[in-house]
């Protein structure tokens, strides 16, 4: 069994604390510190969050948690999405205060740090703005050959993504241009997954005690993200699973079918700033990602309920 040694760039989030979860109960994935940036909800409640989850979860005390970025590299972060995540970032449920403290390390000198100390080892699961990574690659560009892979929640094909890549596209145009290897989960892809949100009570109800207040929690963020869903995109009891998706893709690639393109990012256009588009003007070698374009999400649902239940 092949095992992921990973470095999580998160900014929890609902969907964010569920990649967490998969990452931390996940037999093939070692997780070897997490990073944290603005985006669902400012940097310092998204790292409150990411540690007390780690206290809830139970995660060993030796997986770092490193705060990024408070903004995107221009600065204009235009705010978090409480209609989404709620006003905490993690549907207003509320855990203990965290007895853990962020690692003394700004999150892009950890990563440029770990990857020059494992060269060729690292996977990079980025589920946030990618400003943080934007950042270490100014530090040092030579991690760029050093990561052994990048996987990355955002865009789509020839789509525009309003979070990931829309709320820091120079940061995104930077790590497309950087010659990393790149996977690419765009919310087209995730969008053909979804989780059917009773699935989750269903396991809750059964949880066994050590893994109860967990899923009670997995239960109460769930719910929240498909009412919010139910709202603004019309979904009935199901939801994406946006950035689990992503971890899992890092740990296991055969879940998804990938085709190589040349992924340029828009910075510029008053309407399609934060595009993510594929330059056909390039000969067909000449490729600097690989897009998710099915996902054999069967597998990755029950995944996903068999890790949640453990
Ligand atoms: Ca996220």
């Amino acid at each position: 069994m092949d095992v992921t040694n990973m470095i999580l760039d998160v900014d929890t989030g609902i969907d964010d604390a569920l990649a967490i979860i998969w990452a931390l109960k996940s037999e093939r994935i070692r997780l070897e510190g997490i990073t944290t940036v603005y985006g669902n909800v400012d940097v310092v409640q998204g790292t409150k969050n990411t540690l007390a989850l780690l206290e809830l979860a139970g995660a060993s005390p030796d997986v770092p948690v490193a705060m990024g970025a408070a903004e995107p590299l221009l600065g204009n972060w235009k705010g978090p999405v409480p209609w989404i995540h709620g006003h905490n970032g993690i549907g207003e449920y509320v855990l203990p205060e965290p007895k853990r403290q962020p690692a003394d390390e700004f999150a892009p000198d950890f990563i440029v740090r770990k990857v020059n100390e494992r060269p060729g080892e690292l996977t990079l699961v980025f589920v946030g703005r990618m400003t943080n990574l934007a950042i270490a690659l100014a530090k040092d560009p030579s991690i760029a050959s050093k990561v052994k892979r990048l996987v990355l929640m955002g865009g789509a094909l020839n789509g525009i993504d309003k979070a990931n890549i829309g709320d820091d596209p120079e940061a995104a145009h930077r790590v497309f241009e950087s010659g990393m290897p790149i996977t690419v989960v765009g919310w087209d892809v995730t969008m053909k997954a979804l989780l059917d949100v009773a699935e989750v009570k269903r396991l809750a109800a059964a949880a066994d005690a050590d893994n109860a207040r967990l899923l009670d929690f997995v239960d109460a963020i769930t719910s929240f993200y498909a009412q919010a869903y139910h709202r603004h995109h019309k979904l009935s009891g199901k939801i994406p699973l946006y950035d689990p998706l992503a971890v899992a893709v890092a740990e296991d690639a055969s879940l998804v079918t990938t085709k190589d393109y040349y992924i340029t990012v828009e910075t510029k256009g008053e309407l399609s700033r934060g595009a993510t588009l594929v330059d056909l003007r390039r000969p067909p070698s000449a490729t600097n990602a690989s897009l998710c374009t099915e996902v054999d999400s069967e597998r990755f649902l029950r995944r996903f309920l068999a890790l949640l239940s453990r």
